[in-house]
Order: C-alpha cells, then sequence, then structure tokens
C-alpha cells in the first residue's frame, strides 16, 4: 500500500510537471526561431543558429533531426522533450506548410496547449486561423506570441483588436513592448508595472539577452528610453487598464481568453519572461474524454487510470536505413514501462510495448518509462492505425480524431505500368497513415486520391518518389466535394460534373463539381442518401 502510494505520488508529480504543447503560426512568422530559442533558455543548447537550410525545402521535423545529431537531444520527427525549471515541456512538431495537413490537426489533439505566434507586421495569416478555429474546436487553451518586434511592425493595440476580432477571443496582454522596430527596448509586465530591458548580445540572437529589471516609475526617471518611445507606452497602459481584459486563468483554460506577450524570438528579448510565463498558465495534462463501450462518455483521469495512450500519427520510413513504420502515441494515463503489455482495443488483443523510443533519426534512444503528456513512437508492425487506443484496462476509447472532408480529387497512376506492385504498396502505406484517403473507380481500374489540401498530394508523390521507387502522374479531377451514397447505385440519378466512385472501405462516394451540385442530386434522389464525408 505505501509503496503504491509512493507511486501514485510520483505519478502526480510527474504529471504536474508535463506541459505538453504544440505552436501554430502561418510560415515564416518564427516558429522555428522561437523553438530553437525556447532550447536555447531550456539549457539543451548553449548557441543558437543551428536551424539552417530550412529554406532549402527541409521540414522543421528533419531540422530537428539534424540538432539531434549534433546534440544528442530527445527528439522524435513528432516531438521533443526538454526541461524548463520543474517542468518537463513536450513541443510537438506541427509542420509548418503553407496548407492543410490533417497531419497537423491531428497532431493538435495531442497538445493540451497551443502557443500561437504571430508576425507583429503581419498580423493574424491564413494558416493561424484556421489552426487557431481547431484548437478552439477542441478546446485547447493558446498562449499569443507577438514576434519580430525588432522590427517595424503594427502598432500593438491595432493587432489586440485583429487577434480579437479575426478570431473572435478577448486578449488580455501580460506585458507591452517599450518601442518597436530599432526602439525595442524592453517590455513591462502590466499586472506590477515591472519591466525588462534588454542590451543586444554581441552575437545576435545566438546567446541568451542581457536583462536589467526595474519599475515602471524608475525607468522613466532614468531617461534610459527616450519620450517619444515612452509616451505610446504609459498612453497604452493607461488605455488597456480602463478598456482592457482582465486576465484571469481559468478563462484561458476555458477558451475564452488569451494571454498576449510581445517578444523577439531573433534577437531573444521577450523569449525568457514568455517561457517563465507560459509554465506557469499552461495547463497540465488533464482528463480525456473516452466513450465506453456503451456508449457512455468517461473522463480517463491521467493520475487515477492506468496506461492509456492513443495513436495520433503514423508515418513509414522515416529512416532510411529502417524500412518500418512508427506509431506515435500519445499517453493519456498512468506510467508507461518499456515491454508493458497492453490490449490494443480495436483489435482486442494483447500487444508487448518493445522498442518503444523518444527519437527516430539515425539513432533510437529506447524510452524506459514515459508519463501522461509524453509521446512515444513505436515500431509499428502494422498493427495501429490512427486513432487506435491501447491501455492495460480496457474497457474504453478515446474520441475519434477529427477528419476532414475531402476538397481536391486527383486520378494517379505511376508513369511505368512495371511499378503497378510498388505503386500499390506504397498507396496503402499512405493512406493508412491518412496522407490521402484512396478512393477507386467502380471497375478498379482507376486510382482516385482525396485531400483536403494540394501539399499532401505533394508529399505523396514526393514520398512515392523516395520511398518506392515510383514515379507518378497526377491529373486533378474537377471536383470540390463529395459524399456517402447510401442506396442503390444502379438507381441513382447523378448529376452532370460529378462521379461515382468507391472508397477504401469499398462504400460508394459521389464526387460532386460544388455543392449546388450536391444540392441538386439530393433533390433528384429522394430514396437515396448522401451523407457528407469527415
Ligand atoms: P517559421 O516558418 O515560422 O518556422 O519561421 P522561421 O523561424 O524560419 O523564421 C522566418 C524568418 O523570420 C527567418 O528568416 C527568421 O530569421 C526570421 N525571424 C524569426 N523571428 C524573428 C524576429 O523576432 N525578428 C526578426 N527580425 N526576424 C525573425
Amino acid at each position: 500500500m505505501a509503496i503504491d502510494q509512493t507511486r501514485q505520488g510520483e505519478l502526480a508529480a510527474a504529471t504536474a510537471r508535463r506541459r505538453t504543447f504544440a505552436i501554430i503560426s502561418h510560415p515564416d512568422a518564427g516558429k522555428t526561431t522561437l523553438t530553437e530559442k525556447l532550447l536555447l533558455y531550456s539549457g539543451l543548447i548553449r548557441t543558437a543558429g543551428m536551424v539552417r537550410g530550412r529554406k532549402g525545402g527541409k521540414t522543421a521535423a528533419s531540422d530537428w533531426m539534424g540538432m539531434e545529431q549534433e546534440r544528442g537531444i530527445s527528439i522524435t520527427a513528432s516531438a521533443m522533450q526538454f526541461p524548463y525549471k520543474d517542468a518537463i515541456i513536450n513541443l510537438l512538431d506541427t509542420p509548418g506548410h503553407q496548407d492543410f495537413s490533417e497531419d497537423t490537426y491531428r497532431t493538435l489533439t495531442a497538445a493540451d496547449s497551443a502557443i500561437m505566434v504571430i508576425d507583429a507586421a503581419k498580423g493574424v495569416e491564413t494558416q493561424t486561423r484556421k489552426l487557431f478555429e481547431v484548437c478552439r474546436l477542441r478546446r485547447i487553451p493558446v498562449l499569443t506570441l507577438i514576434n519580430k518586434m525588432d522590427l517595424p511592425g503594427r502598432p500593438p493595440l491595432d493587432l489586440m483588436t485583429e487577434v480579437e476580432q479575426a478570431l473572435n477571443i478577448h486578449a488580455s496582454p501580460i506585458n507591452w513592448p517599450i518601442g518597436s522596430g530599432s526602439d525595442f527596448a524592453g517590455i513591462v509586465t502590466r499586472a506590477d508595472h515591472r519591466v525588462q530591458l534588454f542590451s543586444k548580445t554581441a552575437h545576435g540572437g545566438a546567446t541568451k539577452v542581457d536583462v536589467a529589471n526595474m519599475v515602471l516609475a524608475d525607468l522613466e526617471r532614468s531617461g534610459r528610453v527616450p519620450p517619444d518611445v515612452m509616451e505610446p507606452v504609459q498612453h497604452d497602459l493607461e488605455l488597456l487598464d480602463i478598456a482592457g481584459n482582465p486576465f484571469s486563468r481559468d478563462q484561458f483554460l476555458n477558451g475564452d481568453v488569451t494571454p498576449v506577450f510581445f517578444a523577439s524570438a531573433l534577437t531573444n528579448f521577450g523569449i525568457e519572461s514568455f517561457l517563465d510565463a507560459f509554465v506557469t498558465l499552461a495547463p497540465c495534462p488533464s482528463a480525456r474524454l473516452a466513450d465506453r463501450e456503451d456508449g457512455s462518455e468517461y473522463p480517463i483521469d491521467p493520475v487515477e487510470t492506468p496506461f492509456s495512450a492513443y495513436v495520433f500519427k503514423l508515418q513509414a520510413n522515416m529512416n532510411p536505413k529502417h524500412r518500418d513504420s512508427t506509431a506515435f502515441l500519445r499517453v493519456c494515463s498512468g506510467r508507461f514501462e518499456r515491454d508493458m503489455m497492453v490490449t490494443h482495443h480495436r483489435l482486442n488483443r494483447e500487444v508487448r510495448l518493445s522498442r518503444p523510443h523518444s527519437l527516430v533519426a539515425q539513432e533510437r534512444s529506447t524510452v524506459e518509462e514515459a508519463y501522461p503528456g509524453d509521446i512515444i513512437g513505436i515500431i509499428n508492425p502494422g498493427l495501429f492505425a490512427i486513432g487506435d487506443t491501447i491501455s492495460v484496462v480496457g474497457g474504453f476509447n478515446f474520441k475519434p480524431l477529427p477528419q476532414f472532408q475531402p476538397e481536391i480529387f486527383a486520378r494517379l497512376r505511376p508513369t511505368d505500368v512495371g511499378k503497378r506492385k510498388a505503386f500499390d504498396k506504397g498507396m496503402e502505406q499512405m493512406a493508412q497513415e491518412g496522407t490521402v484517403q484512396i478512393m477507386r473507380s467502380l471497375n478498379d481500374l482507376d486510382s482516385l486520391v482525396a485531400a483536403v489540401g494540394r501539399l499532401q498530394f505533394d508529399v505523396l508523390q514526393y514520398r512515392l518518389r523516395h520511398e518506392y521507387r515510383v514515379e507518378t502522374v497526377l491529373d486533378a479531377l474537377p471536383f470540390s466535394c463529395s459524399a456517402w451514397l447510401g442506396g442503390d447505385p444502379a438507381t441513382f440519378k447523378a448529376p452532370s460534373a460529378s462521379m461515382v466512385v468507391k472508397d477504401q472501405r469499398g462504400r460508394v462516394v459521389v464526387l460532386f463539381g460544388d455543392q449546388v451540385m450536391k444540392t441538386i442530386a439530393r433533390d433528384r434522389n429522394p430514396d437515396h442518401t448522401l451523407r457528407d464525408m469527415g
């Protein structure tokens, strides 16, 4: 009993230390730079500036692998873990693509909070908006970091208004910038008017920045910052005190308010105080809702429930030396131990979780134990699918992961017909990973692919080329929405600009040129049902 209680105590303490989050941003807002600076301030790296070649087409994930090779940091291509003060931080990688990516959405399901990075000159951009909506849907609390304050940007009050209006959330600045562009000198914390003044380091932002701490009144008296820079700060602070949103942690956790911070990830101005606030404000793993077999909802407590986890991402061939697939699991409850026997709920069988690892690159480091909020990679011998729940107790399933309706469709074929077998194998793997959805013509002759964004097709073709040595030709199809057809396909009166196909599970799907066509088809076929996919 005493031992059990100690172990429970350890588990509760380990859970309370975890902060599992993702960064959401539009490309170029500074996600990679911020990631690197978080590592700098966590003490994992001593100098920043290793994340190179990104603009040469590499993704952040491969940057991380490069970093891991250099420094031996514990990284998977999906998540990296680092300590900061008393916290253990798990940063999930959300590929910063221009386009929609289902992968990113699924990854967000594994996060307990998100940091929204906004470029001070650009404000809220499209990708940020889309990702923010996913956070709202999943009730993931969001912290906002207004980045690139060292460059000429929009007035901070304008940015507040834009965040509130574009995202329909209250914005509550925790600190406020003193100057911007080349005048960006520091930040003042609104609650106590304490100021941090920064001095540029000799090495740009490669090392931590020097900070001078003082109170606002002393700064004003000192004359260290010119009056034309100070005046708007005083004006804004007064205005915010009168008209601004008060901050409450509960409201933040509830998704009603986003705390806002100002910084420059490049020069490190404001990064440390942001990180301090992040570990204080961001939630640790909490109970997750699951469905019991009888259909009732059931909260899985991270500490009370023995080990459970779910698969949020699959990825094959991450390492050319190991041709295999990795299932990434988010630990939701209990303590994970290597070689543990668990129940695989969908397959209703016992599996042993051997060879778990926390990084995938040239070398793998084996995970001995993991706690709620942690991400583990398991070599996946075809056992796992996205959304699978595993646990030691069984009897429930975590909520299904969001699926998005495909919006673009194409016909795909190998250029060399002799490569058909490799093509089919690759397609099957990609579909299993959720890169794209695969459909077939009713006569089975054509392979069709469906996706939410064009990028998914690019990824598909790239991976077929590099991992399966198959060159492919993609012909875009003029459809933009789809629906599952219920009823006899033979009597279905298809409107023009539509096509009847079947999905991977053999269900009949109708593709439509636009929503209007879908409505016409519904009207014309009262004896059939057309159910939205997704
Ligand atoms: P990502 O696409 O969001 O990962 O953005 P990156 O971190 O790669 O940054 C895009 C570009 O903006 C790079 O050239 C960075 O050096 C630059 N950048 C990032 N943060 C800042 C900042 O705070 N100030 C300035 N001046 N440049 C920044």
